[in-house]
């Protein structure tokens, strides 16, 4: 039995992924792997009270900090105290040695501008060149192994983030918090369809949609980029080819100024298509769609065989690719993608009326009505790539369109939309028909912050509200509104005090 774990608080079948490294820990004195220092920062397993970095300067952790599972620093928004001086907000960058800063391109990577210490297993060689070093090796509060099963628990879990106003919510009527969310989702709706009037009043309503639908389409990395290209959609519609190389004149234009086709242009310089140089765009058949629709190897190119005629038209409005966020997206949410399946919403005269009888039109499940309208029409090269030079595999196809997306859309650009230009019109019935769509539309996707809000306004118990689209909407407004106005302390923030003079008045009432 020497060398095998022995303190075991938790039944065996509550092991995890870490229970087959514990051996390891004790048998080599092998490194732990970042995730378990990760849940080890998260709940504060350490002498909290004998910090030091390796600068020799004292350390108080006041908030651990949010932990990010997306790309950027481990845990974003710490709270931390050198010596006396005044606490210092944050991220906080975990890594088993201290050579994974550098190893990892952390110090030459904008997202980590902002750590403000350093946590590893084991500190090497002190460099004292900033963010400064914490190493967890020595003040780790129990054994590692004991750690390990610990952490793994589900009694732990969940961590403690509650906020503050996690207490005033927690004395309120569920149906009271339910409609303190849904007068917060009420009010995002109501400042939505204000963007949209604004820009309206400039550029019409028509192109205001299309502006609100391509950023809502370059998701949380690419919003800027694409509403450029929104802005520019009157020249990019303007004398398109005819015929069955419409759409991809238009797709070979919007990846044009989105520079996504600049790499081929020095390919390419020498080796402009014979078919296009004798005037006209190219068919179907030298565009690299083979007889069925399928796809050839090289069909990346026919966007380059359009646009070369286009691009001295478009030079000075072709997008750098600095201005792209590319690396943490996920193939089917690249941006290419979303150009070519707005095309085929572009190139829809009917666009705009077909939406606008789904909104008149009486439906019982709405989402499936705009689901089905929206759907593009089959395109060979994007069902079967993520990106121009990346094939979807073999035996699978990359659809333009979900569900998801849909919902997205419905709920950030088209209701607000309809909401806004009814208001104006003064038509109360569709008004009314905007909202209670908005209010019964099925939860869409959770994401990572909507799960913290949920840990901070409901702490154990999430299941406060139902969640519902506009529930989701309204915890999405709550964050902006006071949690990303405040601190992991959540200091001076007002939504507390929201909180109990909504249950105060409600007493009064
Ligand atoms: S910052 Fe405000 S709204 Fe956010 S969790 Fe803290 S008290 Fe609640």
């Amino acid at each position: 039995m020497q060398g095998k774990v022995r303190l075991n608080p938790f039944d065996v079948s509550l092991l995890g992924p870490f229970a087959s490294l514990i051996d390891s820990f004790h048998e080599s004195n092998a490194n732990p792997p970042e995730q378990l220092l990760q849940r080890i920062w998260a709940h504060q397993r350490i002498l909290r009270r004998e910090l030091r970095c390796d600068d020799g300067r004292s350390v108080r952790i006041l908030h651990p900090g949010f932990w990010n599972r997306g790309p950027g620093p481990d845990f974003l928004r710490a709270v931390v105290q050198f010596e006396m001086e005044p606490p210092t907000a944050g991220d906080v960058e975990i890594d088993v040695v201290d050579s994974g800063w550098r190893g990892h391109h952390h110090h030459l990577n904008p997202d980590f501008d902002h750590v403000v210490l350093r946590v590893v297993w084991e500190s090497g060689a002190h460099c004292h060149l900033p963010p400064p070093i914490l190493a967890l090796k020595p003040v780790l509060d129990a054994p590692l192994n004991e750690l390990a099963l610990w952490l793994e628990s589900p009694l732990v879990s969940a961590l403690d983030l509650r906020g503050r106003c996690c207490d005033p919510l927690e004395s309120l009527e569920k149906a009271r918090v339910l409609e303190l969310i849904l007068e917060a989702a009420l009010e995002r709706l109501r400042r939505k369809a204000f963007r949209f009037h604004s820009r309206a009043r400039v550029c019409g309503w028509e192109q205001a949609l299309w502006e609100g639908v391509f950023a809502a389409l370059g998701y949380s990395h690419n919003p800027w980029p694409m509403l450029s290209l929104a802005e520019q959609l009157p020249e990019l519609l303007a004398d398109l080819a005819e015929g069955e190389g419409r759409r991809l004149h238009l797709q070979s234009r919007l990846l044009g100024v989105a520079g996504f086709l600049e790499r081929y242009s020095s390919r390419d310089s020498d080796d402009t298509p014979s078919s296009s140089r004798k005037g006209g765009f190219p068919g179907a058949r030298s565009i690299g769609l083979g007889s069925n629709g399928e796809v050839r190897a090289d069909a990346a190119r026919v966007f380059w065989d359009f646009w070369w005629r286009d691009r001295d038209l478009f030079s000075s409005r072709i997008l750098p690719q600095q201005v792209w966020r590319l690396a943490s997206t996920r193939p089917a949410n690249r941006p290419e993608r979303r150009l070519a399946l707005v095309s085929h919403w572009l190139l829809r005269s009917n666009f705009v009326r077909a939406l606008e009888e789904w909104i008149i039109a009486p439906h019982p499940h709405p989402e499936q009505g705009l689901f089905d309208q929206l759907q593009p029409e089959p395109d060979p090269f994007w069902h079967n790539h993520w990106t121009l030079d990346c094939a979807v595999g073999q035996k699978s196809t990359a659809p333009l369109l979900g569900k998801a997306r849909v919902s997205d859309l419905a709920m950030n650009i088209f209701l607000p939309w309809f909401w806004a230009r009814a208001g104006v019109g003064g038509n109360s019935e569709i008004r009314n028909t905007v909202t209670r769509r908005y209010l019964s539309w099925p939860a869409n996707q959770d994401n990572r912050v909507l799960k913290l809000a949920r840990q901070r306004l409901f702490g154990d118990r999430p299941n406060t509200v139902p969640v519902t689209a506009a529930t989701q909407q309204g915890m999405l407004q709550i964050v902006a509104d006071f949690c990303q106005l405040s601190n992991s302390l959540c200091e001076n923030c007002q939504f507390p005090r929201v909180v109990r003079q909504f249950q105060h008045g409600h007493a009064k009432g």
